[in-house]
């Protein structure tokens, strides 16, 4: 008899899972508290570092060609070869929901999962999997500690954004430990934000901040259509598996550290947790994250910690070590004395690849001595997170 399993939350984690276990046979209810794609708090920036999902079917706004990246200079950074697109996320959500329901899962809207009512979905189902986001169900129901968040605070406007046709703006800045962000869904429509990911200082308040940030950018007289923002779970849970329970996405703590991004590591995380119940084997999920998301969660942590440590004209000499302004080679010495820099490279220039039989590759990287990098991943591998 197929196995049952019900999905908590049906964010892009929650119906990636569902979509991916019904294709494997079992059956699958999603519970969502909400209507599907109703509120989502997110910048709809999606990038696949790793590419290790295919293309949005539905709700791509544009394929993002160039992102315009400032600290002291301004530099235009190539994402040609990257997967990253500008997202309608509902539109995408509600088209992903179809596809689960077309392969045979249940939806329930509007249906919120309490803790007790988690405990006795893990009673009645084979498997449950909690996607529930950023304060999971499953954190109160078994008693799990809170991880470590980045805050944002972030505005919808409208307004004239047809200098970014096309491209995103990201602004990293020595007021906040993070960075601000234009991403527009088209020339009349964007969503603008600040995120702190760093150490955060008393008395410090975000939204002071993104206002700031707006008046900085000249939008500050753009009408804001709405107000979103919160928070992003920067730290991987332990444990991922609790009886027959498997977190994933925001729920599993798997926002990038440096970025925030947490959209293909949700998607990702589902499909992981999807394939090792069809196998009966948890243990496979836990084994197969460690393979193909902690290794990459672990570098950016890296680079947060440099990035916490480091002034704004350093951070700067870091983009410029990385992103050469006349688009020319990087002197050797540079390459060696900025590898934090390397990295950003490989990963903005989507030269860092995942192999999903074998784990994660460094793929070909020209420019960086691999000795370095190498020594860089081992360290990342062998640090306690
Ligand atoms: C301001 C901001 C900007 C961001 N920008 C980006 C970006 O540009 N790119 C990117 O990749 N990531 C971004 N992120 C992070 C990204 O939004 C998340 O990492 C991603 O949505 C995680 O997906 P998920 O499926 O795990 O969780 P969610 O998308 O949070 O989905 C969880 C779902 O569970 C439902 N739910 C919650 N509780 C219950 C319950 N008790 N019962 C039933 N259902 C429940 C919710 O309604 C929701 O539908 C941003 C986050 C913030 C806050």
């Amino acid at each position: 008899m197929a196995q049952k399993v019900a999905v908590i939350g049906a964010g892009p984690g929650g119906l990636y899972a569902a979509k991916t276990a019904a294709a494997l046979g079992m059956r699958v209810t999603v519970f969502e508290k909400k209507r599907i794609g109703e509120q989502i708090f997110c910048a709809e920036g999606f990038v696949d570092i790793l590419k290790l999902l295919t293309p949005p079917a539905a709700g791509v706004c544009f394929p993002v060609k160039e992102v315009v990246l400032s600290a002291l200079d301004t530099f235009l950074v190539d994402c040609s070869r990257l997967h990253l697109w500008m997202l309608d996320r509902q539109t995408w959500q509600q088209s992903l929901a179809q596809e689960a329901a077309a392969a045979g899962c249940e939806l329930r809207e509007q249906h919120p999962v309490s803790v007790a009512g988690l405990k006795r979905l893990s009673a009645q189902f084979d498997w449950v999997i909690d996607a529930s986001g950023v304060n999971p169900v499953a954190e109160k129901a078994f008693g799990l500690p809170p991880v470590r968040k980045a805050v944002t605070a972030q505005y919808t406007l409208e307004g004239d954004f047809s200098r970014l046709a096309g491209r995103l703006k990201v602004a990293v800045d020595h007021r906040v430990c993070g960075y601000g962000w234009i991403f527009p869904k088209g020339p009349l429509l964007a969503n603008v934000g600040i995120g702190w990911f760093g150490r955060r200082p008393p008395k410090r308040r975000l939204k002071e901040e993104l206002d700031a940030y707006l008046e900085r950018e000249g939008l500050a007289s753009y009408k804001v259509v709405k107000k979103a923002g919160g928070p992003i779970p920067i730290l991987p849970r332990k444990p991922l598996v609790v009886g027959n329970t498997l977190l994933i996405g925001d729920a599993a703590g798997f926002g990038s550290p440096l970025h925030g991004g947490g959209i293909d590591t949700a998607c990702i995380s589902g499909i992981l947790a999807a394939q090792a119940i069809a196998a009966g084997e948890p243990k496979e999920y836990v084994k197969n994250v460690g393979k193909l998301i902690l290794p990459r969660l672990r570098l950016e942590a890296k680079v947060l910690k440099l990035w916490e440590q480091s002034d704004i004209k350093t951070l700067n000499n870091y983009v410029r070590s990385a992103f050469p302004r006349n688009g020319g080679e990087l002197p050797a010495w540079r390459r060696i004395l900025a590898p934090e820099a390397l990295i950003l490279r490989a990963v903005l220039g989507g030269q860092l690849r995942a192999d999903w039989e074998s784990g994660i590759k460094l793929g070909d990287l020209p420019l960086v001595p691999r000795t370095v990098l190498r020594k860089l991943l081992e360290e990342a591998l062998n640090e306690d997170y």
